[in-house]
């Protein structure tokens, strides 16, 4: 089901009525700015960017808000300080309250997603090197990360790649075929010191967006380090470089990204949990970087 209040649909919308809504006092006036504020504050951070073409549309929100909210302080002075109290008003008030309320309450929850100290965290490189890599999901709360109602990959990522256009695709046309994406047979590095314990290699790789063909296993590769198993999904069929047993070493090659079972697009997929207990899921930090939650990016 579609989720109708993410800010993929409602900031358009709300974006329009800021500009065309001009409330009649100084107090609406206030409430208004402040609420949207908070509202495009949120919208830019939740919404996965690159999905729309470029990931540099995250200044669209940011910069149309500051552009409309200087024309709206222009005219603040003319505003009457009174707010006339009619029927109207007070509608317009209770739904700007409940707007409000909502607002701090998602606020919050983004908030809540950077809290990692309740959790146990692990630190990896980048299984990743290269380029610009875009997490997609990532944090401990759903609004950031849809992995989040999961067991073992409760605190799993998904990672792209984009280049200096903030693009995921070679061309802007992105079309079925997964060679279009940067990142599509980029080589997969072991994040840590560990052992083989799983590898998959025999699915076949399918298009892009095709719901339909997915499989319902991924070609993946699972490293045991240190009690702390981290998987890595959806590679690419036949390039797995390790066997199950094998020791890595942090850095090494061990296989190419593809987009094998429930993957929409070239992507990599990495979990972290305890080995001895799959169900405890475990946070993922890259050395040298901030916590990755959706919209972090970083070059490595
Ligand atoms: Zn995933």
């Amino acid at each position: 089901m579609i989720y109708i209040f993410h800010p993929y649909f409602t900031a358009p919308l709300i974006l329009l009525f800021y500009i065309l809504h001009n409330p009649s006092s100084k107090f609406l006036q206030t409430i208004s700015i402040f609420t949207s504020f908070l509202y495009f504050l949120l919208a830019t951070a939740l919404i996965p960017w690159p999905d729309f073409g470029s990931y540099w549309l995250i200044t669209l929100y940011p910069t149309a808000f500051i552009f409309i909210t200087i024309l709206k302080i222009k005219n603040f002075r003319n505003l009457p300080s009174h707010t006339k109290i009619s029927i109207l008003n007070i509608i317009f008030l209770v739904l700007k309250s409940i707007l409000l309320l909502f607002l701090i309450n998602e606020t919050g929850r983004y908030i809540s997603t950077f809290k990692t100290n309740q959790h146990q965290t692990f630190r990896i490189d980048s299984p990743l090197k290269g380029g610009i890599f875009y997490i997609h999901q990532g944090g401990t709360n759903q609004i950031t990360n849809y992995h989040n109602s999961g067991y073992s990959s409760k605190f799993a990522m998904d990672i792209d790649k984009i280049n200096i256009f903030g693009l995921l695709t070679h061309r802007f046309n992105k079309n079925e075929n997964p060679n279009n994406y940067l990142i599509f047979r980029d080589t997969v590095y072991a994040p840590c010191c560990g052992k083989i314990v799983s590898v998959v290699d025999s699915i076949k790789d399918h298009g892009v967006g095709s719901k339909n063909n997915f499989s319902v296993y991924s070609n993946q590769i699972a490293i045991d380090c240190e009690g702390i198993v981290i998987k890595m999904l959806h590679l690419h069929k036949k390039t797995a470089m390790v066997s199950v047993f094998d020791t890595v070493y942090s850095g090494q090659p061990i296989g190419l990204i593809g987009n094998s079972g429930f993957s929409s697009r070239p992507h990599l997929h990495i979990e972290g949990f305890i080995s001895e207990s799959p169900n405890h899921a475990v946070i993922l930090k890259f050395k040298g970087f901030p916590y990755p939650v959706r919209n972090m990016i970083y070059k490595n």
